[in-house]
Formats: structure tokens, sequence, C-alpha cells
């Protein structure tokens, strides 16, 4: 087994200890974002449109619905508050990407791969402009990610021509760009990736939809979906919504449909944010351009800045708990918030004495794809879209016209795309999940130790189409 950089140059303990002391267990973002809130539905109402979820993806439902035909009534249900989960406490990378990376959509759907990543730009360049239309304040930067190499083994994979859009850059540009010892190399895709504010994107989503003639209402968990003559009965913990068409976009909580259980599993992903940094602080790592970053791990962390420059800092670990159980007391993880700080100080050791201020999790929507998969339900009345698997800023868009095309019942070029028609492998019920995924998980941080080399397991998940990632 080999190390990797963040062991052979790992700080000290008590910098970790020190860098984590004044966090507190809060989300940066919907604390930094504007709070309007909703009433509780607890009237009986109907409705031609009902959304389920109010995160990026119903709240883009909802607004799509009322942009292609300004007379439905739309009402959107949210069990507790808008963007209060994974839509408001993500990394902000809002990519083009509608299949978690190319390698993912190129061994699923190499024929179809071309378009797809034409539409997940389009997709990327529609969000760019609603931003910029409706005036949404939600720190939106089409900055691009820089992916850098960071062990020898993984030079190689940045290989490929330098385009405008799309740089090579060796380590001492990369380092020019951002300056960490650790990297090695580095692509610069300029258009590929925007950033955003999380909570503020939430909130702005949610002024829109209501500007456009959305009702929403908070803290109305649905509890069932019944038929009633043509249409779908929703009922929550106190209101009755009668509608014709319903979109479930609740993304890693247990789906209202049976048949989708076990399609997703909730992981884990863990994230900390930075004090703003001084002036002097910004000019020891560069960073002029802003870029979104990742390494090229199997188990990576992902960064960048915010618009009052501190710098968030998540991923590394994905936790599952047993049974695919989802609890407030499993955003508290010590270890993997300190595997974080100790990595973000091997990253920029010149920051140390930077301290983290705020500490939280979110859950992921894992599918066995790695990216979300589409289709209805009761007689067509009912759609639905999961599995965005960590990468749903931006899918989430495309994933409402989806929804949207198969709820009027339209043959498009979106629900005849073959990812779209194909539904994944659903996960296996426990005790086989969790063994699996744990099993996944650590051959995947041994093949991050042994210069990328994919085990038996990781090999053979591969040659089927299954995965485990976050
Ligand atoms: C820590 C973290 C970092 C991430 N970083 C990135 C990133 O940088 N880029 C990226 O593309 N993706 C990222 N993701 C993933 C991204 O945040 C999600 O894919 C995206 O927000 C999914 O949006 P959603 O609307 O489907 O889900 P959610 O935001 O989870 O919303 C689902 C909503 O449905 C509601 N709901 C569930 N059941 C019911 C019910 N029965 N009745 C009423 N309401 C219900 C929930 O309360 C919730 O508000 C990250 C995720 C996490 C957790």
């Amino acid at each position: 087994m080999h190390t990797t950089v963040f062991e052979r140059s790992a700080p000290e303990p008590s910098a970790i200890d020190a860098a984590l002391a004044p966090s507190r267990p809060a989300v940066f973002w919907t604390e930094d974002a504007p709070g309007h809130r909703f009433d509780i539905l607890e009237r009986d109402r109907s409705a031609d449109l009902v959304v389920v979820g109010g995160g990026y993806a119903g709240l883009w439902t909802a607004i799509r619905a009322k942009e292609r035909d300004p007379g439905m009534s739309v009402i959107l249900v949210e069990a507790k508050t808008i963007g209060w989960a994974a839509s408001g406490r993500n990394g902000g990378f809002v990519e083009a990407s509608l299949t978690h990376g190319e390698a993912n959509g190129e061994r699923r759907w190499p024929e179809e791969l071309a378009r797809l990543d034409e539409l997940g730009h389009q997709n990327l360049d529609a969000i760019e402009k609603a931003v910029a239309d409706y005036r949404m304040a939600a720190d939106f930067e089409r900055t691009g990610t820089l992916s850098v190499a960071i062990e020898p083994h993984q030079l190689e994979w940045l290989d490929g021509p330098s385009t405008p859009d799309d740089v090579l850059l060796d380590e001492s540009e990369v380092r020019a760009e951002v300056n960490s010892p650790t990297y090695l190399r580095g692509r610069w895709d300029k258009r590929g990736t925007a950033l955003v504010h999380p909570g503020k994107f939430a909130a702005e989503l949610a002024r829109v939809a209501t500007e456009l003639g959305v009702e929403i209402y908070e803290r109305s968990p649905v509890r069932s979906l019944d038929d009633e003559g043509t249409g779908v009965v929703v009922r929550t913990q106190r209101g009755v919504v009668r509608a014709s068409r319903v979109a479930l976009a609740t993304n890693a909580f247990p789906s209202l449909l049976a048949r989708n259980r076990l399609m997703t599993v909730p992981v884990y992903d863990y994230v900390l944010m930075t004090e703003p940094l001084s002036d002097a602080q910004l000019d020891s790592i560069g960073w002029r351009h802003r870029q979104g970053l990742a390494d090229l791990a199997n188990q990576f962390p992902y960064y960048r800045l915010s618009s009052d420059n501190r710098i968030l800092f998540g991923g590394y670990d994905a936790i599952y708990h047993y049974g695919g159980r989802i609890r407030t007391e499993y955003e508290e993880r010590p270890a993997s918030f300190r595997t974080l700080a100790s990595h973000f100080l091997t990253t920029f050791p010149q920051l140390e004495g930077l301290t983290f201020t705020h500490r939280w999790a979110g859950v992921i929507d894992t599918s066995t794809r790695f990216c979300a998969y589409f289709g209805t339900a009761r007689k067509g009345r009912v759609a639905y879209a999961a599995g965005f698997t960590g990468l749903g800023v931006a899918a989430t868009r495309f994933a409402a016209e989806v929804m949207l095309d198969k709820l009027a019942g339209l043959t498009t070029e979106l629900t005849e795309l073959r990812m779209v028609r194909e539904r994944p492998l659903p996960f296996p019920p426990e005790p086989a999940a969790s063994a699996g995924i744990n099993l996944t998980r650590v051959s995947l941080d041994r093949a991050d130790h042994n210069e990328g080399k994919r085990n038996v397991l990781l090999k053979t998940l591969d040659a089927l189409g299954l995965g485990f990632d976050s």
C-alpha cells in the first residue's frame, strides 16, 4: 500500500484542533440567505399540478410549469422549509454534466453522450439566463472548475489537448492559478461549471416561483397519494390537495412510491466553511479566477470560495447508515470533520491559523448509476426524478423538464433519451446493502492508496454497471 499526499504531509493534530475549535454545527448557506417563510397547508385545495419537495428539483418544476403554461395552477408542498436539505447545504457547483461526469456517461450511453453533453451545457446556459432574467441575487459566477492531479499516477488522467475552454496546466501553471504544494497538474474546464450560493439560490427560486403564481406551503409533509377519478388526492399532515398531476421531487427521502424505495440510498456528505480570508491570506493562495476545485481521487474533497472569500471545503467521506436511515444526529461526525480539516491544511499549509466557523452535513441520493432516473406511476398522473448522486444542482432543472414532458403525455427528445427511458438496478435490501456499500467504500479507499488500481470487487461492479459514489 502507498500513502497519499494527505498522509505524507499531514498537519500536526494540534493544528487541526485549533482550526476546528471555533466551528459551530450550522449550515453557513442557509444562515446567510434571506428567510422568507410560507404557511402550512391547512385547507382543502385543488390544483392542476402539485409538486412535492421544495428543493431545486421541485422549485424548477414549479417554475418551468408556469413558464410553459401561465394558466396552470401549481401548488408546491414542502415537508420542512424551502431549501433546508441538500439544496441549501451543497457545494454550489452548478455543473453541466447530466451523467455525473463524462466517464460515467461514456460507459453507459456512449452513443448518446455527445448529445447529453450538449443538453447539459444548454441546461447550464438556461440556468445562467434565468438567474439574469429574474435578477436572482444568488452569487452566480461562471468560473469553471479546476481538476487537479495530486499523485503521480493521476497525471495521465488529465492527458488530452488543450482548447480555449479546456486548458491543461503543468505544475507551475496550476500552482500559479491556485498555490498548493500538493498540485502536480491541472485541467481548467472554463465553461462546464458555474458556482452559486446554494441558500440564496433556493430562496430566489422560491421568490421567482411565487411571482409566477405558484402557491408554496412549508411544514406540510405529504403522507399519501391516492387515485381519485382522473386525478390524485395528495394528503399532507393537515390538508388535502386534489391534483390532476403530481411531480415528486423528494430526493434522498423515502419515496411516496413503494417501487422507488430501493432505487436510492441516502449518503452523508460533510462540509467545513472557514472564516473570511484576509487580503494577505488570499494573496498567499492566488485563486484570482475563483474556480471550483476538486482532485482526481475516488474519495476527493471539493472546495471553492464564497463571495466574502471564505473557503468551503467538503466531501471525501461518504457515510451510509444501516437501513438507509436519515437522522439529524448523523450530521455530527467528528472523524469526518477532522479528516477534512487535515486535508485542508495539507492543501494550503500557508493558511495555518485560519479557523472554521461552520460545520455541517447533508444527505445525497445515491443511485447505482450515479445520475438521476425518471419515470411515471398511477397511469401517468405522477412523475418522479431522483438519484442525482451528489450532482444535482444543475441536473434538477433538466429533470424538471423531463417530468413536465412526461406529465403532459408528450414524446420529446428528452423523454426518448436512453438515459431517461432506462431504469437503473435497485440497491439490495439490508443487510446486503450496508455490507456491499461499506465494502465498496473500503475498496475505493484502497484504490486511492494503490495508484488508482481497482480491486476485483470494483472491477466486477464496473462491469455490471453498478456502483457507489457521492
Ligand atoms: C453536502 C452536499 C454537497 C453537495 N454538493 C453539490 C455540488 O456542489 N454540486 C451539485 O451539483 N450537487 C451537489 N450536491 C447534490 C445537490 O445538492 C442535490 O442533488 C440537489 O440539491 C437535489 O435537489 P432536490 O430538490 O432533488 O433535493 P432536496 O434539496 O433534498 O429537496 C428535497 C425536498 O423534498 C422534501 N420532501 C421529501 N419528502 C417529502 C414529503 N413526503 N412531503 C413533502 N416534502 C418532502 C424534503 O423536505 C426536501 O426539502 C450536494 C449535496 C450535499 C448534501
